[in-house]
């Protein structure tokens, strides 16, 4: 079955401010589908226009190929999971999963199939008559999964569902619902301002800022490759090194970072001769041991944490500029204290202009 998203063209005005600006995505069938960015960049705007509790100002939302303009969301084959779960707390378990089935007319037998299947794949199994106020955080987190999926969703919506629970549940449940959608083969849109949550669990990646899609790439691209500043500063760390290009030798590109000298990295997307550019290299890619293909800065350490497999250093370059640094705790020597003046080396291609 054909489960896939296409947002045509897509506007979406509150009024005279324009949530999001003229976007065009295709989500595939079966894909585990992220949209990342801050608080405020639209987000849930763009899945309630998939859900249908909002209609698009221009353009159509497609589901399976199929405009859905015209459709409400309750015809829709979406579902959603919100960022407060919205459960029952005075129903039971088996009431919460079946409530969406009841309202169908569905008869209680099959119901309880359902419920029953569903507390199996979300690994509750013998919890069917527990009060949904007894459950635990994660419990509560699994139910209002079941609950989504017992309408047999071609799609799957889902707003910031972990931002409630504590740390360690949060990164289990990453675990749990990539497993959930690698069995059920629905199609997951998730939104998140969590980059590791987005980084760990999706296939592919939407960067939003301002109402505005800045790149759609899987996690290992947008973490190597960023298209704009945006991205390269929003995905991961990175420290960033303003300048202008003075050379393009095929994808090497020299930037003249003013008294830093000229710094190398690999160009993304299109560049030009004498244009303004940053130059971003990851705290990781930053190391104490000269490299051939590559750049020295000599700096002062300003601080310096110990993190268990590895050490962070935040350095300040004889020019004044800070920087981000991480090496493995195999690297540490004694003389690395704040105030030391040390030499870090960076290989050009692991740079990214
Ligand atoms: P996110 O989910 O990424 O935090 P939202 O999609 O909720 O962001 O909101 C995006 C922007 O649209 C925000 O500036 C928000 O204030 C605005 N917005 C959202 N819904 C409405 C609405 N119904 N009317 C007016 N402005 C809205
Ligand atoms: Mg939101």
């Amino acid at each position: 079955m054909d489960s896939s998203v296409h947002l045509d063209n897509v506007v979406m005005k509150f009024g005279d401010f324009t949530a999001i600006q003229q976007s065009d995505l295709k989500i595939e069938s079966g894909e585990f589908f992220s949209f990342l960015g801050p608080s405020g960049c639209g987000k849930t705007t763009i899945l309630n226009m998939i859900s249908g509790f909002l209609d698009p100002t221009e353009g159509a939302v497609k589901i399976g190929g199929e405009d859905m303009r015209g459709v409400p969301a309750n015809k829709r084959p979406t579902s959603m999971i919100f960022q407060n779960l919205a459960l029952f707390p005075l129903m039971t378990v088996a009431e919460n999963i079946e409530f969406g089935l009841e309202v169908r007319g569905v008869n209680k037998r099959d119901r309880k199939k359902a419920s029953d299947r569903l507390l199996e794949l979300v690994a509750l199994p013998d919890s069917a008559d527990k009060q949904v106020s007894a459950l635990s955080g994660g419990q509560k987190q699994r139910i209002a999964i079941a609950r989504a999926l017992a309408v047999e969703p071609r799609v799957l919506l889902l707003d910031e569902p972990l931002s409630a629970l504590d740390l360690k549940l949060r990164q289990h449940m990453r675990t749990e619902l990539k497993e959930i959608q690698r069995k059920t083969g629905i199609t997951f849109i998730y939104i998140t301002h969590d980059q590791g949550e987005a980084l760990t669990m999706s296939d592919r990646v939407a960067v939003m800022s301002a109402g505005q899609i800045q790149q759609v790439a899987d996690p290992i691209t947008l973490y190597r490759e960023p298209v704009t500043d945006f991205v390269a500063s929003f995905v991961g760390e990175n420290n960033a090194f303003k300048g202008s290009i003075q050379d393009i030798n095929g994808s090497e590109i020299v930037v003249d970072c003013g008294p830093l000298g000229k710094l190398v990295g690999k160009g993304v997307g299109a560049l030009t001769k004498g244009q303004e550019a940053t130059l971003f290299i990851r705290p990781e890619h930053i190391s104490l041991i000269p490299v051939v293909e590559g750049n020295s800065f000599d700096v002062t350490i300003k601080e310096i944490n110990f993190e268990g497999a590895y050490l962070t250093l935040n350095a300040e370059t004889t020019y004044g500029h800070s920087l981000a640094v991480q090496i493995g705790s195999d690297q540490y020597s004694s003389n690395m204290t704040p105030g030391a003046h040390i030499s870090l080396s960076y290989h050009n291609k692991d740079a990214v202009v």
